[in-house]
């Protein structure tokens, strides 16, 4: 009994699946996630339009040889916006006249010239053995100090030393956001009795692009289903055994692959009876600053689905043929995937991880809060995987027969949504905060 199950199954997957095993290729995959993730690609930092376009350029050339075409109101596939990123310039911190180490200081503040001796309160972060997550309980209180308007130093507890690190890293290259705060961070202070303290800023426009393009549905074109995975990923980190460059082979030159790759097949097989639109988007690292402004440029309400694409490089904790689905009880997303899979091997199943928040660490979450059943696919072990944000999220880590099954596996559990035969059921937007 056993074998022939295995047996009737190996060969309905065979016959079923010809069409994607032809189009999704192995080869092709490697190909794209190879050049995705070259240390000539610099990290795809959004921040660095130099490093960056790069990557941008060559998913460009992909569309175009795939033969896809621009979004409406665009002329080619970059689907460009700026923001003001404020750079730092110089900062000197003296308490008690004491001149304070510049590893010991971090400004939040928009204003590009500061010089302050005067009227600044002062606030306390102290260290408590109760606390049980130094980072987040860190972050959090610093994120919630810079909403308000006030002009302050906050005293850093000298205990959170390795946290103040990211603190700056968090808080040092950032977008202006309106918020009129003025806070010195300063680390390993206990009291301010007089102070002076100097800085200047720049704020520089950076120009940023999503890589978006198209095929028009044959009978209801106004209906779009959308695929889509970031490139852009964290740039140069301090090295780690001569190796700067964080390649971001698995977040998310992998999505980005799966965009490319489900593209050259429905491109192929000609069946979509919806618009399907292939977005890879920029900045998800920084604040998802590119599916925010993609998720403008068109109606929400005519995005019937959106399949996210992150990190699947790596069998996932359940082995090969599986993967999970972000936001599995929001809509029937996910079992209108696995009924398309009925007769592979292939398993979706739900989040294993819901203490990860990871719904609401993608571009699918900008796309939910306005209803869309936006849902991130992935197949990584985040809980365990030492490579995540790493110099070492290297092609040499991955598996490509994974990427390649994954990839299939979307294509086929996606097509009664692409014919247009079955919609997903909005997500409550009242539930997505
Ligand atoms: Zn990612």
């Amino acid at each position: 009994m056993k074998q022939l199950t295995i047996l009737f199954v190996a060969c309905a997957s065979v016959t079923f699946a010809q069409p994607v095993n032809k189009h999704i290729t192995e080869a092709n995959v490697a190909r794209v996630i190879k050049t995705l993730a070259a240390d000539d690609m610099m990290g795809r930092s959004a921040t660095r339009p130099e490093h960056i376009d790069k990557a941008a350029a060559f998913i460009e050339k992909e569309f175009k040889t795939i033969g896809l075409i621009p979004l409406q109101g665009l002329k080619g596939f970059r689907q460009e916006f700026k923001k003001d990123m404020i750079a730092p310039q110089t900062l000197e911190v003296v308490i008690n006249g004491q001149k304070i180490a510049p590893e010991n200081t971090l400004l939040v503040s928009e204003n590009t010239t500061i010089n302050l001796t005067k009227h600044a309160g002062v606030i306390v972060i102290p260290y408590d053995t109760a606390i049980k997550n130094t980072r987040q309980y860190l972050l959090s209180k610093a994120f919630n100090l810079t909403r308000d308007t006030a002009t302050a130093f906050v005293l850093v507890a000298p205990e959170f030393k390795e946290n103040f690190k990211e603190l700056k890293g968090y808080f040092g290259k950032r977008f202006t956001s309106g918020r009129k705060t003025n806070k010195i961070f300063v680390l390993g202070v206990t009291s301010v009795l007089n102070y002076a303290v100097t800085a200047t800023q720049k704020i520089e426009p950076i120009t940023m692009s999503n890589v978006a393009g198209m095929i028009p549905g044959k009978t209801k074109p106004d209906e779009y289903v959308v695929f889509s995975g970031h490139y852009d990923h964290i740039g140069i980190r301090p090295a780690i055994a001569g190796d700067s460059i964080a390649n971001g082979a698995d977040d998310d030159a992998s999505g980005t692959t799966a965009v490319i790759e489900l593209a050259r097949y429905f491109k192929k097989i000609k069946n979509n009876n919806r618009t399907l639109i292939f977005v890879a988007f920029t900045a998800e690292e920084i604040g998802g600053y590119g599916s925010r402004y993609f998720s403008e440029q068109l109606n929400p309400d005519q995005v019937v689905a959106m399949f996210n694409i992150e990190m699947i490089g790596k069998p996932s904790k359940w082995g090969q043929n599986s993967a999970f689905i972000t936001g599995y009880e929001r809509s029937d997303f996910g079992e209108i995937l696995q009924k398309n899979l009925k007769g592979t091997p292939f398993q979706f199943h739900p989040d294993p991880y819901p203490q990860q928040n990871l719904f609401y660490r993608s571009d699918n979450a900008t796309l939910a809060r306005l209803g869309v059943p936006a849902h991130t696919i992935s197949t990584d072990e985040i809980d365990i995987d030492k490579f995540y944000h790493t110099v070492n999220d290297e092609v040499e880590t991955l598996n490509m027969a994974n990427i390649t099954a994954t990839i299939r596996a979307i294509a086929l559990s996606s097509q009664s949504i692409v014919a247009g035969t079955e919609t997903p059921k909005r997500i409550d937007k009242s539930t997505v905060r």
